[in-house]
């Protein structure tokens, strides 16, 4: 059993134990025979929460509840000590788990595991970086039973800022956890080179936040499985509408869901997706057989990064059109990026789906709307490259802020995913704390702008972002004529 403590099984117990598992049995079977063979929407419409369960169990309410209630009530001493000891489902007290993010973590679950034909599993938390933090720890115990165990872990050098922070302060120089930065992650040998007896896992954010790094994930996860570890990705940018790093042999998958599966802003989440029977070099069944469910049950039951049921719903909500939002988002994000890559006050434009971009054809073997091909208006696969790209603009730092500050609509905030176009500028921003060298290493130049389109008329931006520019320019010729500041 999880934990490896023995309990005696009284015949209650027992009762207990048998009938939770015909549920199981049953709920399996529903999954296999029903939820694996809709397509994305109606899983992500539907998830696991049925109108049977509905009728049976929650007095017919189309949306799941929100269980806003500390803990759990038992029948008896037999259920209670059944349920503490894991031996059937609970969710006993909301730290640990809670019906409503329950919901949330199957539909998580399934959508990540969405065309893959093992199980996926997930387990929810506070924040993506709760996720991050609880995706990476378990593989960083010791193991020697010794102080001085040197441990490392592979990531890619682009990556967002928060987990910059998290791997280089908190984890190297705080606990003297090695992380070996791949600075170009498309070079395979890189990652080849850097590994060694003491590597626990591999780490990559696909696309990343903000440059839009890439690689070439079964190819990262082959090399992963060639040493027994792990491939953790952070596709939190693609959303499982757009690329399933699962389905190409990645182990685990974290998610801030705070970002586009929360696209209507309403706070923060995260999410652990992972793979049951995964590689390790860990000696830990528990973990290897269904990480999610482990660090559910045992480490984030100690730590306490648990999710709000609240926030669940109100993700889950906004997952239901995940993929139609991804779509018209992309689409946007596409006429934008074409608008700035032929305007005189940019220097450069970041987009994938740019043709010219230098990933792009490798962001093409993975990026694809999912179900394009049962779908009515394509028919057929149809590449999309989400809605995070980046811009510089001519001239450096000043002149980025000065058209920074003249967006109108466009809202200035260290956010993306939403519904609504957001920018920021990473150096003074979401990539501000880890210096300039930091920032070289990640490729964060100073006059960067991230933006992060939304759903309004793609006309709309553009004729924001134009004014915007305009006024660089027109500044300038002003400036030029007049005479020279005092100060
Ligand atoms: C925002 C973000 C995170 C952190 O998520 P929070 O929910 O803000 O904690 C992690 N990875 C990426 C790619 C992000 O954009």
């Amino acid at each position: 059993m999880f934990g490896g403590e023995e309990i005696e099984i009284t015949p209650g117990m027992q009762r207990y134990i048998d009938r939770n598992n015909e549920y199981l049995a049953k709920r399996a079977k529903y999954i296999r025979d029903v939820v694996k063979k809709w397509k994305f929407d109606t899983i992500a419409v539907h998830g696991l929460y049925s109108v049977e369960e509905a009728i049976e169990d929650y007095q017919g309410a189309i949306i799941e509840p929100i269980f806003m209630s500390a803990s759990q009530a038992y029948r008896d001493s037999d259920e209670l000590a059944a349920a503490l000891a894991y031996l059937i489902p609970t969710w006993c007290y909301s730290r640990i788990a809670n019906p409503s993010t329950y919901y949330y973590e199957w539909a998580l679950a399934l959508l990540e595991g969405y065309g893959f034909d093992g199980e996926t599993s997930c387990c929810s938390t506070s924040s993506g970086m709760a996720a991050i933090m609880t995706a990476v720890q378990p593989f960083l115990v010791h193991t020697k039973h010794h102080v001085h165990e040197p441990r490392n872990f592979l990531a890619t050098a682009q990556c967002y800022g928060g987990t910059f922070q998290q791997f280089n302060v908190r984890l190297m120089q705080e606990r003297d956890i090695e992380c070996r930065w791949v600075e170009d992650p498309t070079d395979i040998d890189q990652w080849a080179s850097k590994i060694d007896g003491n590597t626990r896992f591999l780490y990559g954010e696909l696309p990343s936040n903000p440059q839009l790094g890439f690689f070439d994930v079964a190819a990262v996860a082959d090399l992963a499985h060639s040493h027994n570890l792990p491939l953790i990705c952070d596709s939190t940018v693609a959303t499982p509408a757009l690329l399933r790093p699962i389905c190409h042999g990645a182990d685990i998958v974290v998610q801030s869901a705070s970002k586009t599966l929360t696209a209507s802003g309403f706070g923060i989440a995260g999410a652990v997706i992972a793979r049951k029977d995964l590689m390790t070099n860990i000696d830990n069944d528990d973990l290897k057989k269904d990480f999610a469910l482990y660090i559910k049950y045992l480490p984030n039951r100690d730590y306490g990064p648990n999710l709000h049921p609240m926030q669940a719903i109100m993700t889950l909500n906004d997952m239901r059109t995940l993929r139609s939002k991804m779509d018209l988002l992309s689409r946007n994000t596409m006429k934008v990026a074409e608008f700035l890559q032929g305007h005189p006050q940019v220097e450069s434009v970041g987009y994938l789906g740019l043709p010219h971009h230098p990933l792009h054809e490798l962001a093409s073997k993975y990026m694809w709307l999912v179900d394009a091909e049962h779908d009515e208006q394509y028919g057929k696969p149809v590449n999309r490259y989400g809605h995070l790209m980046s811009f510089c603009v001519k001239g450096g730092a000043k002149p980025a802020r000065k058209f920074f500050d003249g967006l109108q609509r466009i809202w200035r905030a260290t956010d993306l995913g939403r519904i609504k176009s957001v920018a920021t500028i990473p150096a003074i921003s979401t990539h501000q704390q880890q210096g300039e060298e930091g920032r070289r290493l990640a490729h964060v130049p100073p006059n960067m702008v991230r933006l992060c389109v939304g759903a309004e008329h793609p006309d709309d931006i553009i004729a924001d972002l134009d004014q915007a520019l305009h006024k660089i320019k027109s500044r300038r010729a002003v400036g030029a004529s007049k005479p020279a500041p005092v100060s």
